[in-house]
């Protein structure tokens, strides 16, 4: 980040931000992790000070109960909203205030009557659709557990637009090719909530041809949307390219916590702009993304290139880092042969005396790809080893010859079974300790 951008486009609304925190009298949840910084905390004046506040992380906001963070008056509060869970306990928010544009922009510009919402109901991107200003819109919700009932619903009420992630609008599509429905009256997808690779985005767009795509990126502890796609991003066809909202401050951080270079890979860390329910204020969101230096034409100033989740899209082993885009990248010249999606487990072998990396790559063939055993699993075990970029130029082959890594593995499965609204790319099974 720079600090001339910072001064002259963010730092008034941090000011107020943290002043709003410090003095509120309904919460001394930010006073108490800033009391070390007291009272010179008022005097940011720069990104340098800005800096010098502690980190929020996910761990220290779940030990407070909601209440007890709460700088909004509980009789303000519309919905507590709650991230999946999935990775720890659940991370609970309050809100109180709403604004969804992309619900009109779906109901004046693409003519949308009647939207399903398919999300896991806790989620911040649920509520907010629900609970917004919605001109001639009507919303019917569907289980994310229960896909079949789902599309027997949209065929019934002849939905026109559908909320939810591309894990699901995978599943999805498959029931509701079961019933025969005629999938151009789809006029509308908003896919969000997880990083979309390529093939998902691929395989969305040609299932669904009439439909307006966009693709959201949010968070649950921020009670909703962060990032979305300007019409210039969406005509670039490019998944996983964001703005952030303007109400959030982003810095791209590497793990020591120190601004990555323009164009490499760090954590997000964000802050809200607004007063809310709960401002974030330098909230590690353990998601991965790289700024993009070329700016947009629609006068954004910042666009960034998500990565994924640490760990289950961006995980580092041995030295080197294992991505979710360089591994779809790698699968290229078999792709052809797949159906989309991918696993890859990362575990720890014994080999005699010492212990060696095994990475098992997990793919799911097309009903008639036209390649048989033992070509196809050896034609998708070369693409992997000899193409997937681990560490700068380095290839996995490069890896495995002096023996970091051990072979690759792969392991053709008949379908993808479907666990919650996202998918996980990398499976880290390693002992931790
Ligand atoms: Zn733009």
């Amino acid at each position: 980040m720079d600090g001339k951008v910072f001064s002259k486009n963010y730092l008034t609304a941090i000011k107020g931000v943290v002043g709003f925190v410090i003095h509120s009298k309904s919460s001394d949840f930010y006073r108490k992790q800033y009391k070390v910084l007291s009272p010179s905390i008022l005097g940011i004046s720069s990104y340098d000070g800005f800096r010098n506040l502690p980190f929020l992380t996910k761990k220290t906001i779940t030990d407070t109960s909601v209440y007890k963070r709460l700088y909004a008056p509980e009789d303000d509060i519309i919905i507590f909203t709650a991230t999946s869970g999935t990775t720890g306990a659940p991370l609970v928010n309050a809100r109180y205030w709403f604004d969804h544009p992309r619900v009109n922009e779906m109901v004046k510009k693409y003519g949308v009557k009647k939207a399903m919402l398919l999300l896991n109901p806790s989620a911040g991107m649920f509520s907010g659709t629900i609970y917004t200003s919605r001109e001639k819109l009507t919303l019917c919700v569907g289980d994310v557990n229960m896909l079949q009932i789902a599309a027997q619903i949209i065929k019934e009420v002849e939905v026109n637009a559908i909320i939810t992630t591309s894990t699901i609008i995978y599943h999805l599509n498959k029931e509701l090719t079961k019933i025969n429905f005629d999938k151009s009256k789809i006029k509308y997808l908003s896919i969000g909530a997880e990083l979309t690779t390529r093939q998902y985005f691929d395989y969305i767009q040609a299932e669904f041809p009439s439909a307006y795509i966009t693709y959201a990126f949010g968070a649950t502890e921020n009670s909703g949307a962060l990032g979305y796609q300007c019409a210039k991003i969406i005509a670039t066809g490019e998944p996983n390219i964001y703005h952030f909202k303007k109400e959030i401050f982003v810095e791209i951080l590497d793990e020591e916590g120190r601004p990555v270079k323009m164009g490499e890979m760090g954590e997000i860390v964000i802050t809200s702009l607004e007063k809310k329910a709960f401002p974030l204020i330098r909230y590690r969101t353990g998601d991965y993304a790289s700024e993009i230096k070329e700016k947009c034409a629609c006068g954004n100033e910042r666009t960034f290139r998500l990565e994924g989740r640490a760990n289950h899209d961006v995980l580092r082993v041995n030295g080197a880092t294992l991505m979710t885009r360089l591994i779809e990248n790698s699968l290229d010249d078999v792709r052809n042969y797949l159906e989309p999606g991918f696993q890859v487990i990362v575990q720890d072998v014994r080999v005699k005396n010492t212990i060696k990396t095994q990475l098992t790559l997990r793919v799911v063939p097309r009903a008639e790809c036209g390649l048989s055993e033992p070509a196809l699993t050896e034609a998708i075990r070369k693409a992997f080893l000899e193409n997937l970029q681990v560490s700068g130029n380095k290839r996995l082959k490069e890896l495995v010859e002096p023996g970091y890594f051990l072979e690759p593995k792969v392991e053709l499965c008949k379908e993808w079974g479907q666990e919650g609204t996202k998918s996980i790319h990398i499976i880290d099974l390693r002992a931790k300790n």
